[in-house]
């Protein structure tokens, strides 16, 4: 069901011998490059087609109606709004906390520099929907835009045949309940595309962000720089760092818990205790027989990139969970909070008994798009900080200009770049330059 990697007595650098996923980015962007330039040349008419194609469904148009958005949340389940409610809210109270503010530096007299914070102006939210529906991705998508100031504000998420190609109806009343009203019934790569380029009804955007399959990743990897991305957000993994003071029962959930997400989702275990090891293999059949996604399940257990990997000690156990910069880590040990504290690669850490991945993909507070594939060495979760961006307001009164004129000069010369030197004293005349 799930296999064995032994890493005792390899004290080196892991990295090549942990189970990763094989999935190739780059051999999906060549797959989605016809389709990101089909919606670049053809518009609203490419993404008709492109719905019919993946996802099965033939629609009119992209644009949500606002009725629909208003008919979603009317019919929504008391039970799931309430839910959705205190999502929000707990995400942002977190999420408020991170604001910026500006910043000036008094430099010299006369001289300051000021760090102020901007958000992009236009955002396009991407909420995955093939296997799974994610209103919970509206919420970690959306809260942080709106807390960050963003103006313009649009979603997409995949059509759904079933709801008569609108995207799923627990995401258009997420959607409601947060003030959204610009919402695209667009999926995969095509969406993407769409801020990328910007068609009739929706204008390109500065800045795409959340989470999606590998399609999602590989159109972000194909278009940056033609629109900001935050980070790849691919197929979900969990790792766990665990000692044998670890309940089994809790370890076997929450592995299973993030490999229903995806066949391509990995669930890993770390641990010193090859009895925790043998007591988790023993829960997991069962558990995964009585489970809603039993194939799903199995698949991304059994795949290449799930495994229960045996180390030395917790010392060695953190060097690999490090070197695995896993998306989400649970740490489960006698200390789990000084264990955490030492952690330096992890998209979130969730800490002890009582904290599984599922609280922090729903109701924590925290974000759930997190970098995924190792990204996290890297690249942070979605936060206020990523729809910001710092700008250096640069500003100096002549007395401040001529105190550092020769330093300017001097290292404009040292660059061969004299026409730098003389912009500054053509201001300053024969006082410039020289000292
Ligand atoms: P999705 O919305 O990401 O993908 C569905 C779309 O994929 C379809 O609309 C279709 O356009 C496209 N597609 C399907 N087959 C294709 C093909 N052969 N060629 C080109 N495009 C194709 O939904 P999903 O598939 O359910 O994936 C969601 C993913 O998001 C999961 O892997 C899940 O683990 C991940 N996720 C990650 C995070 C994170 O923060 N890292 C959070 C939530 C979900």
């Amino acid at each position: 069901m799930i296999s064995r990697i032994d890493l005792r007595g390899h004290p080196g650098d892991p990295r090549d011998l942990l189970p990763r996923a094989d999935l190739d980015i780059d051999a999906a962007v060549e797959q989605v490059r016809p389709i990101c330039a089909d919606v670049r040349h053809r518009g609203v008419e490419a993404l008709i087609d492109l719905a019919e194609r993946f996802d099965g469904v033939r629609i009119t148009g992209i644009r949500v109606p606002a009725e629909a958005l208003d008919t979603a949340l009317d019919g929504l389940d008391p039970a799931v709004r309430a839910a959705l409610e205190e999502s929000i809210r707990r995400a942002r109270l977190v999420h408020r906390d991170q604001r910026r503010t500006d910043t000036t530096t008094q430099v010299a007299p006369g001289g300051t520099v000021t760090e102020r914070w901007i958000p992009v102006d236009r955002v396009g939210l991407y909420v995955p929907g093939g296997l799974a529906v994610y209103p919970s991705s509206v919420v970690m998508n959306v809260v942080p835009a709106q807390e960050a100031g963003v103006g313009s504000l649009a979603v997409a998420s995949p059509p759904q045949a079933e709801f008569g190609g609108l995207p799923h109806p627990t995401v258009l009343a997420a959607c409601r309940l947060l003030g959204v009203d610009e919402v695209h019934a667009v999926g995969g790569a095509q969406a993407v595309a769409m801020f990328a380029y910007g068609v009739a009804g929706c204008p390109r955007a500065d800045l795409v962000t959340g989470p999606g399959n590998v399609y999602v990743a590989a159109a972000k990897r194909l278009l940056k720089g033609v629109i900001g991305i935050d980070a790849e957000a691919g197929p979900t993994e969990i790792a766990i760092l665990a000692d044998d003071t670890a309940d089994p029962g809790y370890v076997a959930a929450d592995l299973i818990s993030q490999a229903e997400h995806d066949p391509a989702a990995a669930s890993v275990l770390v641990t010193p205790s090859e009895a925790l090891a043998a007591k988790v293999e023993a829960e997991l059949p069962g558990r995964v027989a009585a489970t809603r996604h039993t194939a799903r399940v199995t698949e991304a257990l059994g795949g290449p990139q799930s495994g229960i990997v045996l180390v030395d000690d917790l010392d060695h156990g953190l060097l690999v969970v490090n070197a695995y910069a896993a998306e989400h880590l649970e740490v489960m040990t006698a200390d789990s909070r000084a264990l955490a504290a030492r952690v330096r690669n992890a998209g979130a850490v969730f800490v002890g008994d009582f904290a599984p991945v599922s609280l922090g993909d729903y109701c924590a507070g925290s974000n759930h798009v997190l970098p995924t594939g190792g990204c996290a060495c890297h690249s942070s979760g979605l936060s206020v900080q990523s729809f910001l961006r710092g700008v250096h307001v640069v500003d100096y009164d002549r007395a401040a200009l001529a105190e550092v004129a020769h330093h300017v000069v001097a290292l404009a010369e040292a660059e061969d770049l004299p026409a730098h030197g003389e912009a500054v004293t053509a201001r300053l005349g024969a006082e410039g330059g020289a000292r």
